[in-house]
C-alpha cells in the first residue's frame, strides 16, 4: 500500500487539508514538492488522489483530483466487546482490530477488570485507529465507542448472532458452521471477550438469559487480546467475500 495521509475535516469540494502529524510526515519527512500526488483518506469510505499546492509550516494544502469509493471493509460488521488490557497491549489490540475489518469496538467495564486510564486515553486510542487504517488501506474508520457495564452491552437488543469467548465452551468452529448452514451470510455479528480475570458466574448468567452463545478457542488460555482477535480473524475470515 502506498503512503496514505489521513484528513480529519471530511472532504466534500475540491480542496483538502493535512494538518499536525500528517503534514509534518509528508512535508518533512517525505519531503513532498508542489504538484506530487498523495493518496488521503477521510475516514468515510472513500480515498481520493490529491495534488500539493502549498507546503505550510504545520500544514499541507491539497486539491482533490480524484475520489475512488474503495470499500475495504469485512463482509458482516463486527462489534468486539472486550474488556480491555493496559497500556501497549490495548493499543496494540485496537491496531489489529482495525486490521481484522472490526466495525466497532465497545471497551467493557467487567466484574473483574479495574480500568484506571487516563483522560488522553480514547484520543490516543483514536491515533491507533488512523495509524492501522493508514497502513492497512481501510477507508473507514473502526468506531470506538465509550466504555460499556457488560450487563447493558449482554442486554443491547439485536437480531445478530452474539458470540461470547469462554474457556473451555463448545469450539467456536461448530458454532459458526451453524450460523454459516443458515445460508444468508449475517450482516452483523457481536462478540464479548472477557478480561483477565474472566467472566463472572452472574456475568455468565445475564449473557445466557439474553442469547449469548459461548464459544471455544482451543485447550489453552488466551490472553485477552489473543482471543479478542482470534475470535474475530475467524468470524470475519469465515464470512469474507471470494
Ligand atoms: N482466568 C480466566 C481466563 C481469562 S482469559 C478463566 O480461567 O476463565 C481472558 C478472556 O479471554 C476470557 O474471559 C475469555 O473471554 C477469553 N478466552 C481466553 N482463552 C479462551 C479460550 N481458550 N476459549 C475461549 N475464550 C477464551
Amino acid at each position: 500500500m502506498t503512503d496514505r495521509y489521513f484528513v480529519e475535516n471530511p472532504i466534500e469540494g475540491r480542496q483538502a487539508r493535512l494538518s499536525g502529524a500528517e503534514a509534518h510526515h509528508l512535508a518533512h519527512v517525505m519531503r513532498a514538492k508542489l504538484g506530487d500526488e498523495v493518496v488521503v483518506f477521510d475516514g468515510s469510505g472513500a480515498e481520493f488522489v490529491a495534488r500539493v499546492e502549498h507546503l505550510g509550516r504545520s500544514e499541507v494544502e491539497l486539491s482533490v483530483v480524484a475520489r475512488h469509493p474503495i470499500d475495504r471493509e469485512s463482509c458482516v460488521a463486527i462489534t468486539l466487546g472486550v474488556a480491555l488490557p493496559k497500556g501497549d497491549r490495548r493499543r496494540w489490540l485496537v491496531a489489529k482490530a482495525v486490521e481484522l475489518g472490526v466495525a466497532r469496538l465497545v471497551p467493557l467495564k467487567t466484574a473483574r477488570s479495574q480500568d484506571r486510564e487516563s483522560s488522553d486515553a480514547s484520543a490516543r486510542l483514536r491515533q491507533a485507529v488512523i495509524e492501522a487504517s493508514k497502513q492497512c488501506g481501510r477507508n473507514r474508520l473502526m468506531e470506538i465507542a465509550p466504555p460499556q457495564k457488560l450487563s447493558d452491552y449482554l442486554a443491547a437488543a439485536s437480531d445478530a448472532p452474539r458470540l461470547l469467548a469462554q474457556p473451555g465452551a463448545r469450539s467456536f468452529r461448530s458454532t459458526l458452521d451453524e450460523i454459516a448452514a443458515t445460508g444468508a451470510r449475517p450482516g452483523a455479528i457481536a462478540l464479548a471477550v472477557g478480561p483477565e480475570g474472566g467472566f463472572s458466574p452472574d456475568e455468565l448468567g445475564v449473557a445466557r438469559d439474553h442469547g449469548w452463545r459461548r464459544v471455544g478457542l482451543g485447550q489453552r488460555i488466551l490472553r485477552v487480546e489473543t482471543a479478542a482477535l482470534a475470535l474475530a480473524a475467524a468470524v470475519m475470515l469465515c464470512f469474507e467475500r471470494e
